[in-house]
């Protein structure tokens, strides 16, 4: 039997592996020790959350960003993008939509845009909290004052999902001229201690970062326990000073969703739209790999094309009502079910 076969092994039965046998493991590997590693997650994912699917309605309500991250489409130096903003109508108009389509999680993401100050964001999410006392609110706005995160969670706010995009500081300072890695990090921890249900993750792939690099991203996530964990490929984008760069691969961030799923086994892990978009057999191959959900975008047709984080991004001609049956047939015929249910984590709920 192969070493790696053993570490496998080792980290389906104890959920835990070093840093040194992560990066190892991502050296080393045949094609076969991945399908391994696959069934491992896959199993996993079945004894945690069995064979089901959590959907949230995804809503892009502002593509204006004040920061400006090397690799994405909206960044503040491009000046291409037409930029757009839905109003709080809007937004609600929107979950309104989503609710009848059956989603009971909404994520509200955004850039950075200030516009939307703390008392509007409060006064909307109270006015989503009443309409539909049963549904989670995610939030996905980047970083704001621990106070503003207060006012939100107190407002109805359920989740918050900020990617920590590389544990590395050394590329993440290279990557973020206008943000501080203690500070992305600062907002993770206030996020938990206020009692919000977290989302953490990164970017696979991203130019100049190492297999250790990554290792140290699953290293962080295990310390952090987030209740949520994105990962997706990186996906060079044309008006973005990293045009020319090569971008991640499919099996490369499905062995890290795998890794993820073994690591922190409750964790929800969404199969992204941006696997979706390097292949169209992305998102599915990401279930079978340990991801529990999927996030349909329900943001209005007439401004989806202008959130382009990466050009190309699926979905952008889909109706709500294509994107929310189109999935379901596809995640059936993967052999998951759909649950349409507010999907909490399985850590916040024991935490209750
Ligand atoms: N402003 C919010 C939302 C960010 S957009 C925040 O700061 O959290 C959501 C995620 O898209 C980012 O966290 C990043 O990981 C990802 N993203 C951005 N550009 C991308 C690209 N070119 N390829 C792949 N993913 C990208």
């Amino acid at each position: 039997m192969s070493d790696l076969h053993n570490l496998l092994e080792k980290a389906y039965r104890t959920n835990d592996l070093t840093k040194k046998e992560i990066t190892y493991l991502l050296e080393n590997h045949s094609d076969e020790d991945r399908e391994e590693l696959y069934t491992y997650a896959l199993k996993i994912k079945q004894k945690y959350y069995g064979n089901k699917v959590y959907l949230r309605g995804l809503i892009e309500f502002s593509n204006i960003c004040r920061q400006d991250c090397l690799y994405c489409g909206i960044r503040v130096s491009n000046t291409k993008v037409q930029r757009y903003r839905l109003t709080p109508e809007e937004i609600l108009a929107c979950c309104g939509q989503g609710y009848k389509l059956g989603y009971r999680t909404f994520v509200l993401q955004s850039g950075e845009d200030l516009w939307y100050t703390e008392e509007m964001l409060v006064e909307l999410l109270q006015a989503i909290r009443k309409t539909y006392p049963e549904a989670a609110i995610t939030l996905s706005i980047g970083e704001r004052r621990t106070e503003t995160y207060q006012s939100l969670f107190a407002a109805g706010a359920d989740r918050f999902l900020m990617r920590h995009e590389t544990a590395s500081r050394e590329l993440y300072e290279k990557l973020h001229p206008t943000m501080r890695f203690e500070d992305r990090r600062a907002c993770l921890n206030a996020l938990k201690d206020i009692g919000y249900q977290v989302g953490a993750g990164f970017m696979v792939g991203l130019p100049g970062q190492t297999n250790a690099d990554l290792a140290a991203d699953l290293c962080y996530l295990k310390e952090f326990q987030p209740d949520m964990i994105g990962i997706g490929p990186f996906i060079p984008h044309s008006e973005t000073p990293l045009d020319a760069e090569k971008g991640g691969t499919l099996e490369d961030t499905l062995v890290m969703v795998a890794l993820a799923r073994l690591l922190i086994p409750d964790s929800l892990i969404p199969a992204t739209t941006a696997l979706g978009t390097l292949n169209p057999q992305g998102r599915e191959l990401a279930l079978k790999a340990g991801a529990n959900v999927v996030m349909p975008i329900i943001t209005p047709m007439s401004v989806r094309k202008q959130y382009a984080l990466y050009e190309n991004k699926i979905g952008g001609d889909d109706p709500p009502e294509d994107c929310r049956y189109g999935l379901e047939s596809r995640i059936q015929a993967a052999g998951f079910i759909v649950d349409l249910s507010r999907g909490d984590s399985r850590q916040f709920i024991a935490g209750k």
